[in-house]
Order: structure tokens, then sequence, then C-alpha cells
């Protein structure tokens, strides 16, 4: 029953496209309200409340893991800007160091320009970098070190953000944000696969 209860089920919208996660109190809600069209997926839930008063009965909700709510998600992107830059997030997007392509094991998070060097603690400007290289760069700007980057880093896009924010996404799940990654993305690959399951 707990782990019914930390499963989070994937609303999307009426076009397909994920929008974001429902926790299951929130997911009763939207289906009691009618917001609700109808659910999919591999897996189904059952919610269990109350006594009926009119009927005797404890009432129950199932829900499938997958759930197309109602109408056009009004801007579906609104939460680009609040993926939060965690370690985690941040090892997942990357997946290597940034400077010896080491990884995914031992890394760490390495400000490209220091912020002691006035640089900032964004997407843009970290990356994962194993311990021996951020222990070697310091403090240091790469046109100091001779370094360049292996990849660019990058904001995740609102569907790679999905992908970061659950932990626990089930099969079914990933097939639909698969589908919606961008072509660059690593997020997905062997390792992060491997995690998840
Ligand atoms: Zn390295």
């Amino acid at each position: 029953m707990n782990s019914t209860l930390n499963q989070l089920l994937l609303a999307i919208d009426s076009t397909g496209s994920p929008t974001h996660w429902l926790t299951w109190e929130e997911a009763v809600t939207c289906e009691v309200l009618g917001k609700i069209a109808y659910g999919f997926g591999d897996f189904e839930f059952t919610f269990r409340g109350g006594i009926n008063r009119a009927t005797g009965l404890i009432s129950e909700i199932s829900l499938k893991s997958i759930l197309v709510l109602n109408g056009r998600s009004l801007n579906p992107f609104r939460n680009i800007a609040s993926i939060p830059l965690t370690n985690a997030a941040l090892f997942k997007r990357d997946q290597i160091c940034v400077y010896c392509g080491k990884g995914p094991r031992g890394l760490t998070r390495d400000h490209i320009v220091p912020l002691s060097r006035g640089g900032k603690d964004s997407w843009l400007n970290c990356c994962a970098c194993c311990s021996r290289c951020n222990g070697i760069k310091g403090s240091r700007l790469l046109e100091e070190l001779g370094w360049e980057l292996l990849y660019v880093p990058y904001v995740p896009t609102h569907h790679e953000g999905l992908v970061l924010q659950n932990r626990r996404i089930l099969s079914d799940q990933m097939e639909i944000l698969k589908a919606v990654m961008p072509k660059h993305s690593r997020i997905l690959d062997r390792s992060t696969l491997q995690e998840l399951k």
C-alpha cells in the first residue's frame, strides 16, 4: 500500500503531451472534479476512502498509471525555469565528466566559471565532473588550463524535467516520455534506465 501511495501518475493533455506528475491525492481530486478524460497504461492503482453514507460501502477510486486530462494544458512549459538543479538531476543530464568523459559513478558538480570568479549556480554554468578533474580545476577558468568541454551544458526541456523529477517512473510512463525526448538528450541512456529500474 505504501508503494502505491508514493507512486506518481503521469498526466498528459488531450494532444498527448506529458504535462506533469500527479500525487495520488491530486489524481483523486482530478477524478472527483471530472478533470480526467480517461486513463490508460499497464498499471492500475486503487485508492480507498471513507464509508459512503448512502450505500454503506467503502468508497474506492481506481486510476491508471497514465491519465489524460480534459482540455489542453494551459501552459505545459510553465515549469521550465523551475526544474531544480540538484546533483542527481545534473548527473542524469550529463552522465559523464565534462572534461575527461569518466562516469557515471563518482561525479561532482563543477561550475564552469567558478562561483568565486562570478559564475552562477545554473544549468548553463554547471556540469558533471569527476572528483579528480574538479580537484585539478579548482577555481581556475578553462582558458587558464587550456581545457575544453566534451559537451555543452543546457537547460533541460520540460519533458526531460519530468524524467529528472521522478525516480520511480513506471515502464509504460517511460514509453510516453521517451517519445517526446529531444534527440540530443542523454537522460534516457542505459545507466539512467538501470538506475530507474
Ligand atoms: Zn574528469
